[in-house]
């Protein structure tokens, strides 16, 4: 013990004695740690959802491009196929399981936001759940130290199809972190530099402006999709593995037996021939993989390859240009909820391209309350009476939110409709076909609010 405590002394003065070198050479700075430098980052919510980029990230790593992966979530909720383990634990063994499907194909710079599972098709609420400010400051915080050329993500919107609320979510941090990593008083304390040794409040990154960022949709439909971003084969051979990209992709999937063993069990006893038939169907990759371009600030044309117009190098930050506010009438009834959010988002982030469904669009289980949120604006000098109706398929029935209101002066009041849905019969095989909703406010004889959705009945959706 005591020739230890020697030993640390003579090594504390070493370290504090060192005589200065700066008379004979030029001492380097501290730069980025280049280990950690990514061309491509994906941004997901759970674990196994990579497998949505998977066949374009093995041709990109063909290409020598570095790729970094950030989860949302550590995918606690559902039922586990390999073990007991359930909730937290089912989320520890999640972690090491996607780790291990990027690892096959050679990633290994991967995080998890921390976000907890949010079963649900409303992004509001999976960012209420993932803690969006905490989140936002990591994404930005991992944005600036991969210093990503490209951002690839779940499009920000909602649609009829899986409509994951939890993929919306990661969409939406990922455009939020590509408009706030490279300006430098967004989280600054991330971009000061150390003011002592072994600083331990401030981080020492850069601001980093990433130039590209495309999305793919979590959407049934393709139609509005089709020709805005790049299709990559999923049937193509890769270079280094000389295998189809699908079973490169595929190959990384089988680490997720907690959530497809029953799945991987029957790939097993398969044909290789009834295997790509089935991974290159429409349920899993089809043909090919598409991108939606959101934004790149480096020009290219809309359909060209990801990196098309990418060079070395950072580039300065660009403070995303928002559109004007449309005019609103005085007196106003509007869709809220997730469906004003994401045309205030697109607004907000130069995105008034990017496809959305009109009219909006949802798909929701039989025998479920349907909610329609509602915003009820009034701009005048006095207090305003409404008058809300809602027209219904056969079958629906409003319960409430129907009827008279009145709204204060110079006021913005959240209102919804709640719509009881009709049951669908376990054996009724019809395809579902969506059917129209629509929403009509008047006031002083005159109407002020006609909202349309598009909703298609299911026996089995995610909660809305
Ligand atoms: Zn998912």
């Amino acid at each position: 013990m005591k020739r230890f405590a020697t030993q640390l002394l003579f090594s504390l003065l070493l370290f504090y004695s060192m005589p200065g070198k700066a008379a004979q050479e030029p001492t380097a700075l501290p730069i980025a740690d280049q280990r950690y430098k990514a061309d491509i980052l994906l941004v997901v919510a759970h674990p196994d959802d990579e497998g949505a980029a998977t066949p374009y990230l093995a041709r990109a790593l063909d290409d020598h491009k570095r790729v970094a992966v950030v989860f949302g979530t550590r995918g606690s909720s559902g039922a586990n196929e390999a073990g007991a383990e359930q909730a937290a634990a089912l989320g520890a063994v999640r972690e090491i399981e996607a780790r291990n499907a990027l690892t096959t194909l050679g990633i290994t710079n991967v995080w998890f936001l921390g976000g907890k599972d949010t079963a649900s098709q409303n992004v509001l609420l999976s960012l209420a759940n993932w803690d969006h400010g905490e989140s936002l400051e990591q994404l930005v915080r991992l944005v600036r130290l991969t210093r990503p050329e490209v951002i690839l993500t779940f499009l920000p919107g909602t649609f009829i199809g899986e409509d994951h609320g939890d993929h919306q979510a990661s969409g939406v941090l990922a455009t939020e972190a590509f408009d706030l990593a490279g300006d430098p008083v967004a989280f600054p304390e991330q971009v000061a530099g150390p003011t002592k040794r072994l600083e331990p409040y401030l981080e020492n990154l850069r601001p980093w402006q990433t130039k590209k960022i495309y999305y793919f949709p979590d959407a049934d439909r393709e139609d509005i999709f089709r020709g805005k971003g790049p299709d990559y084969s999923v049937k193509e051979i890769s270079k280094s593995s000389k295998l189809p990209y699908w079973r490169m992709a595929l190959d990384s999937f089988r680490s997720h037996q907690t959530q497809a063993k029953s799945f991987l069990d029957k790939v097993a006893q398969m044909d290789e021939a009834q295997i790509e038939k089935m991974a290159t169907s429409d349920s899993f990759w089809t043909e090919a993989l598409h991108f939606v371009l959101g934004k790149s600030l480096v020009g290219g044309s809309v359909a060209g390859d990801v990196f098309e117009g990418i060079t070395p190098g950072a580039i300065p930050f660009a403070r995303p240009e928002i559109s004007p506010e449309p005019a609103k009438p005085e007196l106003s009834v509007e869709l809220g909820g997730p469906y004003s959010f994401y045309a205030e988002f697109r607004r907000a982030h130069g995105l008034t391209h990017l496809p959305h469904p009109e009219p909006p669009e949802i798909a929701l289980q039989g025998h479920t309350i349907m909610v329609i949120p509602l915003w009820v604006r009034n701009r005048t000098a006095k207090s305003q009476e409404i008058s809300i109706a809602a027209s219904l398929p056969g079958g629906w029935t409003a319960q409430s939110g129907t009827g008279k209101f009145t709204v204060a002066a110079k006021q913005v009041a959240a209102a919804r409709i709640e719509i009881m849905l009709p049951a669908i019969p376990e054996n009724d095989t019809k395809k579902p076909e969506p059917q129209e909703v629509s929403v009509r406010a008047d006031s002083n004889g005159q109407t002020i609010g006609e909202i349309k959705l598009r909703v298609e009945l299911r026996k089995r959706t995610l909660p809305q």
